[in-house]
């Protein structure tokens, strides 16, 4: 399996912090990989690096082939990168005007055909779509904010802590429905997330620990790590 995503020895961080330490990683084409961080390791830093919404201090980002590295935002997303934020939507809009702006780079009939596939993947997006995204449950937001992200047909989907806010039951919930798609969609993906309810679907799982990668491997090694096992699993043996 080829790299999709590349990225080599990322630094960066705002105004004077820096945040990532020199981060490497790869997701490689149709594979699920889960970046795990506590609170404040830069899992965000890292996938709005990637994004195009930071900029990157040093290291090198390669997607598809490409260094993007100094690409703007736009063309990211035109080149197949879908970035999903913790809050995902924009709640004082529509499901429909949020569905609509998620495929903002691609044509009028495109989005209609592909706003099809997403009510039909979210049948409750069908019903709500002339509502506003604030009236939408949490579970609801979430599954518009990844309908959303899906609208601009990415080959790799980014998403910060699509469990976040959610009780249990939804987290489940959210998991199956990435599992569903990742197999349907044939979706690239990482997640990042502290929730480790979301190792079960992936093939290859990153720990962010200050910045810095300082694990990758599958759940068997992850689970086979002492200190891994008692910071995310609260077991000691
Ligand atoms: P969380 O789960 O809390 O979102 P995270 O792993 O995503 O954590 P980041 O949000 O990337 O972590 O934050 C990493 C560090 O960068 C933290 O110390 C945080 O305080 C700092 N930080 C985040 N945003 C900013 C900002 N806009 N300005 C300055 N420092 C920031």
């Amino acid at each position: 399996m080829g790299d999709l995503l590349t990225i080599s020895a990322l630094e960066s961080g705002y105004g004077l912090i820096q945040v990532l330490w020199g981060s490497s990683l790869s997701v490689s084409l149709n594979q699920s990989v889960v970046l795990l961080g506590v609170n404040g390791a830069g899992k965000t830093t890292l996938l709005k690096t990637i994004a195009g919404l930071l900029t990157a201090w040093n290291g090198k980002i390669v997607f598809d082939g490409i260094d993007i590295t100094r690409a703007k935002p736009n063309k990211r997303i035109a080149g197949g990168i879908g970035y999903m934020s913790e809050l995902g939507i924009f709640p004082n809009l529509t499901v429909e005007e949020n569905l609509k702006l998620g495929g903002y780079f691609r044509t009028e009939k495109q989005n209609r055909k592909r706003a099809e596939d997403m009510y039909e993947y979210f049948p409750d997006l069908k019903e709500y779509r002339k509502k506003m995204g604030a009236s939408l449950s949490g579970g609801q937001r979430k599954m518009l904010g990844v309908a959303k992200t899906l609208m601009s047909n990415p080959k790799l989907v980014i998403m910060d802590e699509p469990s976040s806010g959610l009780s249990p039951k939804f987290v489940k919930k959210v998991v199956e429905v990435l599992k569903f798609l990742h197999e349907r969609e044939k979706l690239s993906m990482l997640i990042a997330e502290q929730n480790v309810s979301f190792i079960d679907f992936a093939q290859k799982i990153y720990i962010l620990d200050k910045g810095q990668v300082t694990f990758g491997g599958d759940v068997e090694e992850l689970k086979g790590n002492d200190t891994i096992r008692k910071t995310y699993f609260g077991i000691s043996h």
